[in-house]
């Protein structure tokens, strides 16, 4: 049983993962690396696309996300369900078993958790993440990960130590989802939250993330999962029509000096005047990043760009040895990232901002939250 634990601990051990819809993971997959990486489909269609990959290519890392958690809000009583032919449907332990084992039959590496949405704490006594963890604990297996999506507000204040404590208490891996109506780390102490919760939770994924898997992993962070596209970048709150897809995405690629994402027409504008940046990974070869166009292969080439940069990016991060040394090196990458703002701004004359996500990494880290804190609830009155 315990190398059970082990084996899947070291699986996910500084792994990054793409997170890519069940239509693009064939196009994705030629940049995936197979020793440091690997793909968690979404969509439909993503047992038979992770079937045919672990089929094709027994060493890559696929696993899914059934996306329960866009679609139902998780209450103490029914915190896993699915989205079936039939209408929704409640796991109970013996059903939330037979999901599991339906992944690995279509050849998943791991098994993740169902878990439907969980929303802000408001009764202050964590009732729902308490029953997904509870639920999750009677789970006879060791082959699975506990997916926790979860409101932004987890990450604050009171909240984030019952969070702490809930993800300590957890005997599997845990892939923490931070949802919000647009990029959660810009709400006020989620950047601070998220570190403290990965230094204090050392077998914690970051989850449908962006460049903040990189701050993650350098905080402790067991692994991450990296959206291909912006709405697979941080968790949605469940609404009926999710999962329809549908609006045409622009073109948006990862600009890995600056460490973020770009609109290809902000670049555009950016370098109208003077000579575009160029890439030389695998796919641009040298080309200029202002080539990108809004038609379909060009979509595809961008994607792909993204992810060819994100390894490079990883395969810095994973050279280098967990703990100060890994975290000196990406609060260097933080200080080159502000240098290039400030060259660009300066060479094209614009105002080139630098992100407050950006910001609020460059500020020194929270210490872990100690083992023995305990949350209380969240009233005001005297000692009891
Ligand atoms: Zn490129």
């Amino acid at each position: 049983m315990e190398d059970g634990i082990e084996g899947i601990d070291e699986l996910l051990r500084d792994r990054l993962l793409i997170m890519v819809r069940d239509r693009s993971a064939i196009n994705v997959l030629p940049h995936v690396r197979p020793r440091t990486g690997g793909m968690v489909l979404t969509g439909a269609d993503a047992p038979v696309r992770c079937r045919e990959i672990r089929n094709a290519f027994p060493g890559t890392v696929v696993a899914m996300d059934l996306e329960s958690h866009t679609r139902e809000v998780a209450t103490a009583e029914a915190p896993f369900g699915l989205r079936t032919s039939y209408g929704w449907r409640s796991l109970g332990l013996t059903e939330l078993n037979e999901i599991l084992d339906g992944q690995r039959e279509n050849r998943a590496s791991f098994a993740v958790t169902p878990t439907c949405f969980i929303p802000a704490d408001e009764t202050g006594d964590a009732t729902v993440l308490k029953a997904v963890i509870t639920e999750a604990n009677r789970l006879r297996r060791e082959d699975t990960v506990v997916l926790l999506p979860c409101s932004y507000r987890w990450l604050q204040g009171v909240s984030l130590l019952h969070l702490v404590e809930q993800i300590r208490t957890c005997r599997h891996p845990v892939a923490l989802i931070m949802q919000a109506d647009e990029d959660p780390l810009k709400r006020s102490r989620v950047p601070e939250g998220l570190r403290q919760l990965c230094r204090s939770c050392p077998r914690l994924l970051l989850w449908r993330t962006d460049l903040a898997a990189f701050d993650a992993m350098a905080h402790g962070a067991l692994g991450a999962a990296v959206g291909a596209s912006a709405v697979l970048r941080f968790g949605v709150a469940p609404r009926p029509e999710n999962g329809s897809g549908g609006r045409k995405p622009y073109t948006v690629v990862l600009v890995r000096r600056l460490l973020r994402y770009l609109r290809v027409a902000t670049l555009q504008d950016w370098f109208a005047h003077i000579d575009p940046w160029t890439c030389d990974c695998a796919v641009c070869k040298g080309a200029a990043l202002t080539r990108f166009t809004d038609s379909d292969a060009d979509v595809l080439a961008a994607l792909q760009h993204t992810v060819c940069e994100l390894y490079a990016l990883h395969d810095e991060l994973d050279s280098t040895l967990p703990g100060h040394e890994r975290e000196d090196w990406w609060r260097q990458q933080l200080a080159d990232s502000w240098e290039h703002h400030r060259l660009l701004a300066a060479q094209t004359d614009t105002e080139v901002s630098f992100p407050k996500v950006l910001q609020a990494w460059r500020r020194p880290s929270p210490l872990p939250v100690p083992m023995t804190e305990k949350p209380r609830r969240q009233d005001r009155s005297g000692p009891s």
